[in-house]
């Protein structure tokens, strides 16, 4: 059976939009479906200092907008919907659309990222990228010597008080508990450190800001007696962990604990044909700029697998560890 695509990408992130203008650059005509959070997480950020080749910077939805047409000029077809349901138990693996189409295809990456986790106390949704963030790599130079707050009590949220105190004059963390989840090493740099202080039993239960996206104060409640108090900071760090958007092959690929795909020998997964690339399969570096490097990956292994596969070929899975989840 002869596929509708050669290649089809799931995801518009930079991992996405890389490997759309790889394949499209290798003639593979490719097709990306955009996704629920177009553009991924970068849409959600200000100002990007880190991408390379930006001497003052480029704003994160201005960088999205120009990789989308730097892989359309090359002929990347993008359409705006969301894969519901994938099949890939045989080749070409068939994807459903959110409006029923349903379409094959004889490669498929998959870049559908991770998602920070937000605390879903409104407030913080609310000024998310005006003094509230969930990565400190990209917005924590902003707040050079001002008092922020970093909730969470994991590795990452460790690492990014310890970060942050290259900036800020003071870092709080917020902790739900009174004992840390984060590896002793780093329980023990954090606590060592003398520009981080700990809230112990609280939680975060609104982000308080002048009315101009500015924040000033967090309320903190003592989850042991509900007392409430006011921790005056200027900006908000949530670092209570990202979730892999990989529900959809559940029980399809191989994936770690946390539901990462695994990826092997550059971006290939489980299964002969699928590729990830992108936070999908990286919870270490997280970076725009790592997930760009694994989508060109993923188009060139896309392309040669293609190659090695002129003929039509049988559903060949077999051999592929699947982890059921
Ligand atoms: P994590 O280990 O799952 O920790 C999440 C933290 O957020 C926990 O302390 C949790 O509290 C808290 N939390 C969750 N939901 C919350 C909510 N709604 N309100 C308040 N607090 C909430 O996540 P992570 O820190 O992102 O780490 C993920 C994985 O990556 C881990 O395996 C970690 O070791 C690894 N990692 C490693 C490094 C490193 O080695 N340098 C750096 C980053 C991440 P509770 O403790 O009460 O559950």
């Amino acid at each position: 059976m002869s596929a509708d695509r050669n290649v089809i990408i799931i995801g518009s992130g930079p991992a996405g939009l890389t490997a759309a203008l790889y394949a499209a650059r290798a003639n593979l005509q490719p097709l990306l479906i955009e996704g629920l959070e177009a553009g991924g997480q970068l849409m959600l950020t200000t100002m990007v200092e880190n991408w390379p080749g930006f001497r003052e910077g480029i704003m994160g939805p201005d960088l999205m907008a120009d990789m989308r047409a730097q892989a359309e000029r090359f002929g990347a077809e993008i359409v705006q919907s969301h894969v519901t349901r994938a099949d890939l138990s045989r080749r070409p693996f068939m994807l459903t659309l959110s409006d029923d189409r349903s379409l094959t295809c004889g490669a498929l990456i998959i870049a559908t990222g991770a998602s920070a986790r937000w605390l879903e106390i409104g407030s913080d949704r609310k000024l998310a990228g005006h003094g509230v963030s969930t990565c400190a790599t990209c917005d924590g130079y902003f707040f050079r010597g001002k008092p922020i707050a970093v909730v969470g009590g994991g590795d990452s949220a460790m690492e990014e008080a310890i970060y942050l105190t290259k900036f800020a004059s003071k870092v709080t963390v917020v902790h739900r508990r009174d004992t840390l989840r984060a590896s002793k090493i780093m329980q023990d740099k954090a606590l060592a450190n003398p520009k981080i202080e700990f809230a112990w039993n609280a939680e975060v239960a609104e982000v308080k800001d002048v009315g101009q996206g500015e924040v000033t104060a967090l309320v903190l409640q003592d989850i042991r007696t509900g007392a409430r108090s006011e921790l005056a900071v200027d900006g908000l760090f949530i670092a209570i962990g990202h979730t892999p958007n990989t529900s959809l092959f559940t029980g399809q690929l191989e994936m770690d604990d946390a539901g990462y795909i695994v990826t092997r020998e550059g971006s290939r997964t489980s299964v002969p044909g699928v590729f990830a690339a992108g936070d999908v399969q990286d919870h270490v570096y997280r970076q725009a700029i790592t997930a760009a490097g694994s989508g060109c990956m993923a188009a060139i292994d896309a392309e040669r697998f293609l190659e090695g596969l002129s003929e039509p070929h049988p559903a060949s899975t077999e051999g592929a560890v699947h982890q059921v989840r």
